[in-house]
């Protein structure tokens, strides 16, 4: 191939242009690294202009360096169209006021059939178009809050989703869903069961793993049952409402700050941890798994406390962690420092002078453990007790992510440490609870075929 490409800006653009190909051409591409057959795909803000990406005939995406292409032919041409028709939503006195509010991810994606591509195109009439059967639990009103993939979460997002909870509430709603990208979803669903308490209505927060019209999709089944349960549900809690098992069976209700996001593809990612989920939820019912939630109330006495220290870290350590880590946090002006340790809740010997000097400045350092099940105990090791000398606070059982967002929370109210302390202590929304039941230890939540097994023993 000639050297087109070269001293161009766009390298890439440039040899599409010479070989006539169009982005979205469906393309024959031989290379030096050998021949490919699929759709050129548009280049995202984020690559660079020396390769072209591509879709394969096998669904994943590869970007091809423009230097190793020897020629291109276009064999077809698949623009794609990114519409759902808008549809309005239908409305029946008899049934309950729900609002969707939408902040993104790939709920709130669809995928163009042609081209396999992923595209960010929310709008809530959308969302309602592809998924009539809402019309059954509630009268939806929707309401786009804003539109990122949700590892672009930031805290001003968390305050305007609590604000925004808030008000809804106030104009008297009788539940909230929000529609949220899966990767961060455990983190906003922490933040808000404390940004947002007392509330008389069910927060129910739901994403997909796949998007809306992938025929594998979760999200039309975990909108359903999501909008079921913040129309018809007890549980006046924020939860997050996903698949259950790996097939449509049912969704869970996982307490918000005990839920996590564990596996990076299934449908079935979200397990409650240390404990047992607040219920099952089907098209037709609510299977209730326990009863000490906060139940549904007709006032509208909700607290609001949108606060957020963003000044906050969380350090996952690893052995042979330096205390540089440590010490840049504190040189950078940190506040407060998670630290995710191993076992019960320990790091190395390195790192003592480290958190010695956090303390002397003022810093407030949480531990918690990475093996998520199971509770901090400084008490069992001297390694634990010299480190709560050095003024680390053991942070029970609340989850790494959990103790990051109300640490943030907390020092965003206060700088005075000792109330900050009792803050952290003090369950709030079950971050922190007396015992684990044995059966929160991974039964009970289906997804692998003997837990599907057990499940169907104990229903009978
Ligand atoms: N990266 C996406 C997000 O968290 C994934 C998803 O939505 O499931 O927004």
């Amino acid at each position: 191939m000639s050297d087109i490409y070269k001293g161009y800006r766009e390298p890439a653009l440039a040899i599409l242009k010479e070989n006539s190909v169009r982005v979205w051409s469906d393309v024959e591409m031989n290379t030096n690294r050998g021949d490919f057959k699929g759709i050129i795909l548009p280049r995202s803000e984020t690559s660079d202009s020396n390769h072209i990406v591509m879709k394969l005939r096998n669904g994943y995406n590869i970007g091809i360096a423009v230097n190793t292409i020897q020629h291109i032919k276009e064999i077809d041409f698949k623009e794609a169209h990114y519409k759902i028709p808008e549809q309005d939503f239908p409305k029946d006195k008899h049934k309950s006021n729900v609002k969707l509010l939408g902040t993104g991810g790939t709920i709130a994606s669809r995928l163009d059939y042609r081209t396999g591509a992923v595209i960010p195109a929310f709008s809530p009439g959308e969302l309602y178009g592809s998924v009539p059967e809402l019309a059954d639990y509630c009268n939806l009103e929707t309401e786009k809050i804003c539109g990122v993939f949700s590892e672009n979460i930031e805290p001003k997002h968390w305050k305007i989703i609590a604000n925004s909870i808030g008000e809804e509430i106030k104009k008297g709603v009788k539940g909230i869903v929000i529609g949220h990208g899966t990767d961060v979803m455990h983190h906003t669903s922490a933040v808000l069961s404390f940004m947002v308490q007392n509330s008389p209505v069910p927060i129910v927060m739901v994403g997909s793993q796949r998007s809306s019209d992938r025929p594998s999709s979760d999200a039309a089944l975990n909108l359903i049952h999501a909008i079921k349960t913040a129309a018809e549900s007890d549980i006046a809690e924020t939860m997050v409402c996903m698949f259950g098992p790996t097939s449509d069976q049912y969704g869970l209700l996982h307490r918000g700050t005990r839920v996590r996001k564990m596996h990076s593809s299934y449908r079935s990612t979200f397990r409650t941890i240390s404990d047992i989920p607040l219920a099952m939820v089907d098209k037709e019912k609510f299977t209730y798994l326990r009863n000490d939630y906060n139940k549904r109330r007709s006032d509208k006495n909700v607290i609001i406390t949108p606060t957020f220290e963003e000044k906050v870290s969380i350090v996952y350590y690893y052995p042979n962690m330096q205390p540089d880590i440590i010490d840049s946090l504190i040189d950078n002006g940190y506040k407060g420092i998670v630290i995710a340790g191993t076992g019960l809740g320990h790091v190395n010997k390195p790192l003592y002078p480290a958190l010695k000097r956090a303390k002397d400045k003022g810093v407030a350092v949480y531990m918690t453990v990475q093996t998520l099940w199971g509770y901090v105990q400084m008490y069992v090791y001297e390694t634990g007790r010299e480190m709560m000398q050095l003024g680390v606070i053991p942070a029970a059982n609340m989850l790494p992510e959990v103790t990051y967002v109300k640490l943030g929370w907390a020092l965003g109210q206060t700088n005075d440490l000792e109330k900050v302390k009792k803050i952290m202590l003090t369950p709030i929304a079950g971050e922190i609870t007396e015992r684990e039941p044995y059966n929160g230890y991974l039964i009970y939540q289906g997804g692998i075929p003997e837990v599907e097994e057990f499940l169907r023993g104990i229903k009978r």
